[in-house]
């Protein structure tokens, strides 16, 4: 398709798609050699397929062992060196900036070993932004910027040792540019929307979501032998990533195009490192979180609550769906294993549905079982 808005982007398995409002923004072959970089880079490193995978059920069921792990005690240590995400929450990385960070540095590598300059990836994507203008196009927001960006790239140029271009002829990609300049003109993706006939695709934000209630029964799973978790009947186990994992209603679960996800609605619990004193690792916890979501508010007092029978912290947040771009409640749950480790309970959904939600993101945390002994 021939569209002119600025994007390009991966599938799981290898085919990479590049706009042609991309090809004719660049300045430089080395800006177009930027994104293919970085596109490769999210097949190369798995970002989607990995995601997919995970969301099987008997990935679920082996990557809950780390869950168990953590809980159990001993191997928490082990899982901590051995660099899984502990204590990543899927909810607050949403489509996951960590990979933005990895195509970036992975793509410098793949740039440089191709005779190209790795900054010409950073200087594309402040093309992306001042042609984006205020709102910023789509490109971005499947590619967000895990901050720094340019400097981090930067740096890895300079320690790759690379300076200018060795391939590349400009000459020959200005002569691209002009001959797709000469060919009728792209169509908005708005006007390919009105010559389908169908609604406009959506990027990141912006999506209608239509999830059916809780319902008032529930079922049990039992991610591994330390953890029984309930939830309503009608939500399903989603997604399970390091030590987390996410139960959530049909059409609540969603996967961005650099294979991170985001839930509207529905739980996630997971185990995260802990110092022993719940109240400063529930704040470690919260800080960890909001530097990733600058529009992360806390909405109410932490309380004193009961999480699976034991002592535990409630907070109640205030975000902004990355999903649908509306505000979003969060619950946040918090108590403390014997180990020192913390086991967290996310429940989310939209604000205007935060009444029916609460009430069972309650059940949901007073009902969790845990096993640490
Ligand atoms: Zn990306």
């Amino acid at each position: 398709m021939i569209q002119k808005e600025i994007n390009t982007f991966a599938m799981p398995g290898g085919p990479i798609y590049i706009n042609l409002g991309m090809i004719e923004a660049a300045h430089n072959e080395g800006e177009v050699a930027g994104v293919m970089a970085h596109e490769m880079s999210h097949v190369m490193l798995r970002h989607g397929t990995a995601q997919a995978t995970k969301a099987q059920k008997y990935e679920i069921g082996a990557v809950a062992g780390q869950i168990l792990g953590a809980i159990v005690g001993g191997t928490a240590g082990s899982i901590i060196a051995q660099g899984s995400n502990f204590g990543i929450s899927t909810y607050f990385m949403k489509f996951s900036r960590e990979y933005e960070t990895q195509a970036d540095i992975n793509g410098s590598h793949v740039m440089a070993r191709a005779g190209y300059d790795p900054r010409h990836m950073a200087e594309m994507f402040r093309t992306s932004e001042a042609q984006g203008g205020s709102s910023g196009p789509e490109f971005l927001s499947d590619h967000p910027n895990p901050g720094n960006r340019y400097q981090y790239i930067t740096k890895e140029a300079q320690m790759l040792g690379v300076n200018g271009d060795s391939a590349g002829n400009n000459g020959e990609f200005v002569r691209v540019q002009a001959r797709l300049k000469g060919m009728s003109p792209a169509l908005s993706a708005q006007q390919i929307a009105q010559q389908n006939q169908r609604r406009q695709p959506v990027g990141t934000t912006g999506r209608a979501v239509n999830v059916e209630p809780p319902s008032g029964s529930f079922r049990t799973y039992q991610p591994n032998n330390a953890l029984r978790v309930s939830v309503p009947a009608n939500w399903n186990p989603v997604e399970s990533v390091g030590t987390s994992i996410t139960y959530a209603p049909q059409g609540a679960y969603f996967q961005g195009d650099n294979g991170g996800s985001a839930f509207t609605h529905g739980v996630e619990i997971g185990v995260a490192q802990g110092t022993g004193n719940l109240q400063n690792d529930t704040n470690s916890l919260l800080r960890n979180f909001a530097q990733g979501n600058p529009q992360l508010q806390q909405s109410g007092r932490a309380r004193n609550d009961s999480v699976g029978g034991r002592s535990g912290i409630t907070v109640q947040l205030a975000n902004v769906s990355e999903v649908t771009g509306q505000p979003e409640y969060i619950s946040l749950s918090t108590t403390e294993l014997r180990n020192g480790s913390m086991v967290y309970v996310i429940g989310v959904a939209p604000r205007n549905e935060a009444g029916t939600y609460d009430d069972t993101f309650r059940k949901v945390r007073q009902n969790i079982q845990i096993s640490d002994r």
